[in-house]
């Protein structure tokens, strides 16, 4: 009997008990699931960085700690947690990223707001260009990255990407390394932010780089806030930007006196741009346990010198 730990919260439990037994149960895995092991007899840990467990130091039989957030950077800070780190690459995740993406790339590719928000009687016959003529810029081509990197190609933008080693993606230009940042945000129209936070990443978008994208180019935040440096943004929005929709910030909660709440160029969303789904995750879960049971390599284990 495999002793697995969920110590993802008690408030999300609900939501992944049936589908996580089942999930187990179709990967001919015996499972139990209960709350109550002694910390040293725990196979596997299923968390999240705001989960039961902070501290990982007494669950010395554990093979694997497998999160059912994507973002790591709050587990890769705990130096109690020095077991394999799994990080949740989830179907459902990625379509609601893609769709995320997606509906905010159109309104700005289409000027939706206009006609939605700026009805004034006034008969603006402008005709959007074509997705072709709109270049786009993906940072971050990792699980997210590169489906809506894709998808966008797939609607005919002309998409750039930007990611720490060089591939090929069908329909993408891909871009590596700081020259590569460079190419990949100059002129660009709508820059998308899907990287980790890590060491590296953290204020990429500072104001040397903000500088490079086209005058009136829109910034996407779906990735994490410390990628922005805010102060610059809210300068680049004051002078050349024409708009940042943020899902994601340096405080969580967004402070109700934070400016982007009431900046004109700035859209807020609450950290809602997609969200683990847990009859998906589930089956990624149970095929990490039975990859660990059968001593097969693990899938999304977290490079600890890179971050991510
Ligand atoms: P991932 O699969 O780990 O991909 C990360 C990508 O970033 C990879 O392409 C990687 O390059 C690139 N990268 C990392 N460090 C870099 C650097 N220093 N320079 C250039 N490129 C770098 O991550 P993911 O699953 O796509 O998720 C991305 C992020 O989205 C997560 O970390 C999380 O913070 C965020 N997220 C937000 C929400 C939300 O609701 N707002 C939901 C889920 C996730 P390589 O491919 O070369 O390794």
């Amino acid at each position: 009997m495999i002793r697995v730990l969920f110590a993802a919260g008690a408030r999300c439990w609900p939501d992944y008990e049936k589908v996580l037994r089942q999930a187990l149960a179709e990967a001919g895995l015996s499972a139990d699931l209960s709350p109550n092991h002694a910390p040293e007899r725990v196979d596997y840990i299923v968390t999240a960085p705001n989960g039961d467990v902070q501290d990982y130091s007494p669950y010395t039989r554990c093979k694997l700690v497998q999160t059912i957030w994507a973002g790591v950077e709050t587990l890769t800070d705990n130096p109690t947690l020095v077991q394999p780190l799994a990080r949740m690459v989830d179907p459902g995740l990625t379509q609601g990223m893609v769709e995320w993406v997606t509906g905010h790339v159109l309104r700005h590719h289409l000027g939706m707001d206009r006609h939605i928000l700026g009805q004034d009687g006034s008969w603006r016959s402008e005709v959007p260009p074509l997705a072709a003529d709109r270049p786009v810029s993906v940072l971050g081509l990792g699980a997210l990255g590169t489906a809506c990197a894709t998808t966008l190609a797939g609607l005919g933008f002309a998409v750039r990407g930007w990611a720490r080693r060089d591939r090929e993606i069908p329909g993408v230009e891909v871009f590596s390394g700081d020259d590569g940042l460079a190419a990949a945000l100059r002129d660009a129209e709508i820059v998308v932010l899907l990287l980790p936070l890590t060491a590296q990443t953290r204020h990429v978008m500072r104001p040397d780089r903000l500088a490079l994208m086209a005058p009136g180019a829109v910034l996407l935040n779906p990735g994490r806030g410390p990628l922005i440096d805010e102060a610059a943004l809210l300068a680049a929005l004051d002078s050349h930007l024409g708009h940042a929709t943020l899902d994601v910030f340096e405080t969580e909660p967004l402070p109700a006196d934070h400016p982007f709440w009431a900046h004109p160029k700035v859209t807020v969303t609450p950290h809602i741009a997609s969200a683990t789904r847990p009859a998906t995750a589930a089956t990624v879960i149970a095929e990490n346990i039975r990859r660990g049971e059968a001593g097969a390599p693990f899938l999304h284990l977290v490079d600890r010198d890179t971050g991510y």
